[in-house]
């Protein structure tokens, strides 16, 4: 390896040790934690990730990265090194741009944010947390000034977290959704037959629960002996290495698929990261690629696999084993469309496969005007309902169901909503691909065979680790650009019959 980028790579794994460290003690205080410990685990998380950023930013960062570009002048654009140099000249051009005043006091404001939305939401009293909400969109167009864009301020807050996408594009992609999407729900609303899923709002043993979670995992693929699982009241999904991958999830007494699908989408994450190669560990090729290429991953999994009727045929005789009680005379058709069953309702994150997107356009639409300055802070309550009403048909009854329901905003990024739901649009593309490459795969899922899947996976994003972006990964993949007609087609197909249309 050439002497400057193997100094660089060095310095960086200072940076990234620091950073997983930190991560570990995220953990911890999710899943371990006892509430006294917040205050000191803030400081500790604080101190650790200050002086990553710290050797990140540093002029001597700086210095070895511009030695290690002439190093690799020549070089393939797909070659480990190029990457990594590559990667990293990206993510030190967006770390050292943003003044350390400037992260200083969004940091100030968010932590007043937080608390102030979560009295907000209590009480649904949406003015009080409209001032810190005034602040976090004031920051970040500072952030996009600072970034700089082409068109849209927008377009340099999306790109923090989807490099390569511009809000332009990701608008067409939302238009074309939509125009298919709407339709679609109103015809499910107004002529679908009826789904019936009381026999999964039981009482369904929690212990049990929990091992059929374990076992799904294991089926899918997941590594154990590099990974774990722990409960959590927000699932989520992290790693300190390729090595250890942990995952959580969430038991609910009376909502069985709500650990089952939470375990399947977490898995989807953690396969991609234990698939990445153990030579990125440490590197800014590390970890998955983008938030939309995680999406992706996770909803592949949770959606295409897991609310298929093939993989239902594999999983309802193991959950009849584990709750006979529950699921005496359900059989696979009742259990399949009891999966897919379509419902406008106000929160997201309760939302189904098709109605999901709906509550990600509307986010993306007025945190567009937000920062363009179209939409004044105080009127989001009005334009909030006014689109839940325009897209969904239903009207919130109170901000705490409305636009306080999320966390996000006062966590102060504004910009990452659209990756939700370019990771479903990939998913499809993906699974298109797979399908053509594998005819096979769906009668496999029947019989509980997911390993063609994931050597699919393995074999055309996994291995890549973070080296392209989310075009460049499918048009090098795929052939193709990132479009949203394969999950419209997947979504047409699948409910029409789901609902008799
Ligand atoms: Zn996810």
């Amino acid at each position: 390896m050439s002497e400057k980028v193997k100094q660089l790579k060095a310095r960086l794994a200072q940076a990234a040790n620091l950073n997983l460290a930190a991560g570990v003690l995220g953990w911890d205080q999710q899943v371990n934690m006892p509430p006294g410990g917040a205050e000191a685990r803030g400081e500790q998380v604080t101190t650790l990730s200050t002086i990553a950023h710290e050797i990140i930013t540093a002029e001597e960062t700086g210095t070895l990265l511009e030695a290690a570009e002439t190093e690799v002048t020549g070089l393939d654009y797909n070659d480990d090194e190029a990457s990594l140099v590559r990667v990293a000249r990206r993510n030190y051009d967006k770390q050292t741009k943003i003044p350390t005043e400037l992260v200083a006091e969004m940091s100030r404001v968010t932590t007043q944010a937080f608390g102030a939305w979560r009295q907000a939401r209590e009480e649904n009293n949406y003015p009080l947390f409209a001032p810190y909400l005034q602040k976090i969109v004031d920051l970040n167009i500072r952030i996009a000034e600072i970034l700089g864009y082409a068109e849209h301020p927008y377009d340099a807050l999306l790109d923090r977290f989807e490099p390569g996408i511009t809000t332009a594009q990701v608008t067409h992609l939302f238009d074309d959704l939509k125009t298919g999407l709407v339709p679609l729900i109103r015809d499910i609303a107004e002529r679908g037959k009826p789904v019936d899923d009381s026999f999964f709002h039981t009482d369904y043993n929690e212990g049990k629960q929990w091992d059929v979670t374990l076992a799904l995992l294991r089926d899918i693929g997941y590594d154990f002996n590099r990974g774990r699982q722990d409960r959590a009241p927000h699932p989520f999904t992290t790693n300190f290495s390729c090595n250890d991958v942990r995952v959580t999830t969430r038991i609910q007494k009376n909502h069985p698929l709500s650990a089952i699908f939470s375990s399947v989408h977490e898995g989807g994450h953690a396969l991609y990261e234990q698939g990445i190669p153990e030579r990125f560990d440490r590197t800014p090729l590390s970890g998955g690629a983008t938030l939309g290429l995680h999406e992706s991953q996770s909803r592949l999994w949770e959606n295409m696999l897991g609310r298929s009727r093939a993989f239902w045929q594999y999983l309802l005789p193991i959950m009849r084993a584990f709750f006979p009680e529950n699921l005496t005379g359900v059989d696979l058709e009742q259990a399949y469309r009891a999966v897919n069953k379509v419902k406008p309702s106000l929160i997201r994150v309760e939302a189904d496969e098709v109605t999901y997107n709906l509550h990600i356009f509307v986010r993306f639409e007025l945190e567009q005007s937000l920062v363009k300055g179209d939409l004044k802070v105080t009127d989001v309550p009005a334009a909030w309902s006014a689109k839940y009403e325009e897209y969904l048909g239903i009207t919130p009854p109170s901000d705490t169901e409305g636009c306080l329901q999320d966390i996000h905003w006062s966590y102060g990024t504004i910009g990452y909503f659209p990756t939700y739901t370019l990771g479903n649009i990939i998913a499809a593309q993906l699974y298109n691909k797979m399908k053509a490459d594998l005819p096979d795969l769906e009668v496999g899922f029947a019989r509980g065979e997911f390993l063609p899947l994931l050597t699919w996976m393995r074999e055309h994003i996994h291995k890549h680790g973070s080296k392209f972006t989310a075009p460049e990964l499918l048009q090098r993949e795929l052939g193709e650009e990132i479009r949203a007609q394969p999950l419209l087609d997947y979504m047409h197909a699948k409910y029409t019959k789901v609902y008799e249309l």
